[in-house]
């Protein structure tokens, strides 16, 4: 059985109201760890489980990490989750409220990453974050489901990190019988390494990441995205971080749901970037979610 669940699929009135056009919802920022990557997660979790690994290993202070946690839980196999010193409390917390167990390490991810492949052995399953074909066809299910429910799309809207999303909804639409749907890939200006990998013709890493919107904070993206934006139609949008916090406050009144800015910058691409819909009619947008925020820290960021 997945470990994650059919999310609902509906028409926003606001968010259509506010662009122009009509606008569904795949509401993943209701999956039970919080975000869209219990889908993939779980399944590249459930294919070692199966093949009798012992543990799970992850090197994601975000949601990734707190959604091993919770297939670790769920499937009875003990989680450890290197992070390093600037994850946040709550997001430590919401890792440990799973089971799992967290260590702290070095001043970023790279090194906390390399910690956590030290701690890797024949009985241990380390899980990526986004760069794992296991995932993508895990996170391909959300495609399924709006396709199963009837309702149709002449675009996707969807927030980029890593690209594991992306490549998700990719295989998503192919096997559906959609390649030809066009995917508005949106990122935050400081965490935009798709659109850098866009521009110069190949995946780069990016110096930094500036953009508060941490879990789009992937240096450079899998080889697979660059790759889609090179097979199908994707346009990149970078919008700003105000955007997205704005985005993620407006939708808390609007939907009643709180997410982060990583899905406020793809809810902001309807809020105040409309324009990039002009050819669209009925927009699908992927509320991709995210737990590490609360409304507190939207707050301060909208006032700072
Ligand atoms: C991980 C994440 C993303 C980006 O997903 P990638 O697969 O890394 O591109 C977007 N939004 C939220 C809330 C996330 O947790």
């Amino acid at each position: 059985m997945p470990l994650h669940l059919e999310t609902p699929l509906l028409e926003s009135r606001p968010l259509s109201q506010a662009s122009g056009r009509s606008i569904w919802l795949k509401m993943d920022a209701l999956q039970p760890p919080g975000s869209f990557k219990i889908r993939g997660i779980g399944a590249a979790c459930e294919h070692p489980a199966r093949n009798g690994k012992q543990r799970f290993v992850s090197s994601s202070g975000g949601n990734a990490g707190i959604a091993v946690a919770y297939a670790g839980r769920r499937l009875s196999i003990p989680v450890s989750v290197f992070v390093p010193e600037t994850t946040t409390d709550r997001a430590k917390a919401l890792i440990r409220q799973e089971g799992a167990e967290v260590f702290v390490h070095g001043a970023s991810w790279q090194e906390a990453n390399e910690r956590a492949l030290q701690a890797i052995d024949a009985e241990t399953a380390f899980i990526h974050p986004f760069d794992d074909p296991l995932l993508w066809t895990g996170h391909a299910t959300m495609i399924d489901e709006v396709v199963r429910a009837g309702v149709q799309f002449d675009a996707v809207v969807l927030s980029v990190g890593g690209g594991g999303l992306l490549a998700g909804v990719s295989e998503g639409l192919d096997r559906n019988g959609l390649q030809h749907v066009p995917i508005i890939a949106a990122e935050t200006d400081g965490a935009a390494s798709l659109a850098a990998a866009v521009t110069s013709g190949k995946p780069v890493e990016l110096p930094a990441i500036t953009s508060i919107a941490t879990s789009l904070g992937a240096r450079k993206v899998a080889e697979r995205a660059f790759e889609i934006t090179q097979n199908r139609p994707v346009d990149s949008i970078v919008v700003s971080d105000r955007a997205a916090v704005d985005a993620c406050l407006r939708f808390l009144d609007d939907h009643r749901v709180l997410v982060e800015p990583a899905c406020g910058a793809a809810l902001a691409v309807a809020y105040t970037h409309a324009d990039r819909l002009a050819h669209f009619e009925r927009v699908l947008i992927i509320a991709c979610g995210g737990a590490t925020a609360t409304l507190a820290q939207l707050q301060a960021w909208q006032a700072s």
